[in-house]
C-alpha cells in the first residue's frame, strides 16, 4: 500500500528538472534520472529526501488517466495526467465549433473525466449559443455562464472546480487564458517558486503547468488543446462519447450495430429526429471516418 501522505503532484517540467507539490511541504524541486523521461504534468510521485534543495523521484504512482494531443509533426504527446474535470469553453465569438466540442467530450468520457461546459464572454449576445447547449445540459453536462473579462459569475465557476483537477479545453480565442488569469487572482493561489526563480510570467503557456488553487483544487494550464487526440483502439469505443446512443442501442437490429448506415438502426433513427442530435450524429460519423 502506498502511504498517501508522501505523495506529491508534478506541477512543472523543464527538461530533466521539475517541480512537485504537496500540502505539507509545499513546492519541491526535483531532478529526473534518465529512465524517468515519461513523466507528465499531473503525475503523482513519491520523492526521495532532499539533497541540496533538490530531490529525486522514487516512484511514479500509476495514473488514472492520460490526456493526449497530436503535435504539429503528427506525434501523439501526453499532455496531462490524472485530470478529473474537463471544462469545455465556448463563446459566441469566435463562432462555436460543435465538432470540436463533441470530440472533446468523447476524449473526456474515454478518460472518465467529468464534463462541464462553460460559456465565456456572456457580456456578448449568447442566447443562441445557450439554446444550442440545452441539448448537452439534458445529456447531463452542466452549462455555466461567465465573463472572465467582466468578472461575472466567478463563484459559479469556482464551485465546479472545487475539489477537482480541471483542464480547460476549447478552440483558440474563446478566452481560456483569460479565464485562467481571472481564476488565479484568488488570494489563496500558491506561488510557484520555480516560475519565480526563472522569472517567467505566471502563466506563460508554452508548456503545460499545473496551478494549485487550493489544497484539493488544481488547474491545468495547457497550450494547444485545439488538437486533442482520442486514444481509440476499437471503433465501438466512439459511442462512449455519445451518451444518447446508450439508451436505445439494444433496439438496433444488429447487436454490434455501429449506427452509421445499418438497416433498422434505432439509434440513428432517433438521433436524426432532432436538430441537435442530428448534428451530434454527423460528428459521430466524422470521428468514425477519421479513426483508422
Ligand atoms: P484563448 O485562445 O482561448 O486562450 O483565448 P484568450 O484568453 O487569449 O482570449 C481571446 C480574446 O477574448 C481576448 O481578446 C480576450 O480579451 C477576449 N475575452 C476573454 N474573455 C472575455 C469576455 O468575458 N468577454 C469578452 N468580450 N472578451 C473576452
Ligand atoms: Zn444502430
Amino acid at each position: 500500500m502506498t502511504d498517501t501522505n508522501n505523495i506529491s503532484i508534478v506541477t512543472e517540467l523543464y527538461g530533466n528538472r521539475g517541480l512537485c507539490w504537496n500540502a505539507v511541504d509545499g513546492f519541491q524541486s526535483f531532478i529526473l534520472i534518465q529512465k524517468q523521461t515519461d513523466i507528465v504534468i499531473g503525475d503523482r510521485v513519491i520523492c526521495n529526501e532532499l539533497v541540496s534543495d533538490e530531490c529525486t523521484i522514487e516512484k511514479i504512482v500509476a495514473q488514472d488517466n492520460s490526456l493526449k494531443k497530436m503535435s504539429a509533426n503528427g506525434r501523439v504527446q501526453n499532455i496531462a495526467n490524472n485530470v478529473t474535470n474537463a471544462i469545455m469553453v465556448l463563446s459566441s465569438q469566435p463562432k462555436p465549433n460543435f465538432y470540436l466540442l463533441d470530440k472533446l467530450i468523447l476524449i473526456a468520457e474515454l478518460n472518465a473525466c467529468k464534463v462541464n461546459i462553460v460559456i465565456n464572454k456572456c457580456d456578448l449576445d449568447h442566447a443562441s449559443l445557450k439554446d444550442s447547449l440545452n441539448y448537452y445540459e439534458h445529456l447531463g453536462y452542466p452549462v455555466t455562464i461567465v465573463s472572465a473579462k467582466n468578472d461575472i459569475n466567478k463563484d459559479d465557476l469556482l464551485s465546479i472546480l472545487k475539489g477537482e483537477s480541471s483542464l480547460l479545453m476549447g478552440q483558440s480565442g474563446v478566452g481560456k487564458s483569460t479565464l485562467i488569469n481571472w481564476l488565479l487572482q484568488e488570494e489563496t493561489i500558491k506561488t510557484n517558486m520555480l516560475s519565480q526563480k526563472n522569472q517567467r510570467g505566471r502563466h506563460t503557456t508554452t508548456t503545460t503547468k499545473l496551478h494549485i488553487m487550493y489544497d484539493d483544487t488544481y488547474l491545468f494550464d495547457t497550450p494547444g488543446m485545439e488538437n486533442p487526440y482520442p486514444n481509440i483502439s476499437d471503433k465501438h469505443q466512439i459511442q462512449e462519447g455519445f451518451r444518447e446512443m446508450v439508451s436505445n442501442r439494444n433496439e438496433c437490429k444488429y447487436r454490434d450495430c455501429l449506427h452509421i448506415n445499418e438497416p433498422k438502426c434505432s439509434v440513428k433513427d432517433s438521433m436524426l429526429s432532432n436538430e441537435s442530435s442530428e448534428r451530434r450524429h454527423s460528428h459521430y460519423v466524422k470521428i468514425f471516418e477519421t479513426i483508422s
